[in-house]
């Protein structure tokens, strides 16, 4: 594409939102042609953008879905804490749109789902494993989105039937932090990451939203955009 994507932020006024609007400033390849918050219509400012990117609250995927689907337009879905309604109307969405959802966009955390596959299969099945997060006092759902991904692929990867613990802390101004525990007799192996700056999930989205640009309809992960 010649010039810069046009992008509608859905969420514009909250902390990701503007994160992501000062980031934009310095990316000359991409332009947020519209903005929207709660309680202002999303259809309008659909028309206009190449991508749209979400980072609002679970309870907008609905409009947001319908109107992409109307508009035909591709999504960059960051908001977590989807319902399992929610979740399936996404994934009816990707049939007809291409839509990169992903719980975490930063290129660490992603590294960690890769390294907690890799684990999970080395560590034989006496190494327990259990997820503790720690996120800001403000955040809306818990577990993380991210925590229940790396459930998923622990669960995946043991072929466990029982569900993986996962311990939410909301402390402070926590950007973002999760381990992963592998508690073993005598012994345990931990990986952590630590989120210091929310500018980290920002980058990723607008990676996530360069490499859209063109892609067939389908539901793609952060990993999918990384190559991991
Ligand atoms: P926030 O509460 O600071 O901001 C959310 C914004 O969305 C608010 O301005 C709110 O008014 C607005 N909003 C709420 N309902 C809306 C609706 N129906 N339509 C339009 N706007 C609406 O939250 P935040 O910290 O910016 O996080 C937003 C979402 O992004 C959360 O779900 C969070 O978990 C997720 N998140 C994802 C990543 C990632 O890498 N994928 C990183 C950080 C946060």
């Amino acid at each position: 594409m010649k010039r810069p994507v046009h992008v509608l932020l859905v969420g514009a006024a909250g902390r990701m939102g503007r994160t992501v609007v000062d980031l934009v400033k310095n990316d000359p390849k991409i332009q947020i042609v519209a903005q929207c918050d709660l309680g202002e219509p999303i259809d309008p400012a659909m028309k206009n953008c190449d991508v749209a990117m979400d980072f609002s609250h679970a309870d907008a995927i609905t409009e947001i879905c319908r109107t992409a689907l109307h508009h035909h337009k591709s999504l960059v879905i960051g908001t977590t804490g989807h319902s399992q309604e929610q979740r399936r109307l996404i994934e009816g969405a990707a049939q007809s749109l291409a839509i990169v959802f992903a719980p975490n966009f930063s290129i660490g955390v992603n590294a960690l789902f890769w390294l907690t596959r890799e684990a999970a299969e080395l560590l034989d099945s006496d190494f327990n494993p259990e997820i503790i997060e720690t996120h800001h006092k403000m955040k809306k759902d818990a577990p993380s989105g991210t925590a229940k991904t790396l459930a998923k692929i622990l669960k995946t990867a043991r072929k466990m039937r029982s569900e993986v613990p996962i311990q939410s802390i909301r402390e402070g101004d926590v950007v973002g932090e999760h381990t992963v525990i592998f508690g073993g007799s005598g012994e345990r192996v931990e990986l952590t990451h630590r989120a210091a700056s929310r500018e980290i999930f920002a980058r990723g989205a607008l990676r996530a939203t360069h490499w859209i640009i063109g892609k067939p309809p389908g539901l793609y992960s952060m990993q999918d955009v990384l190559g991991l």
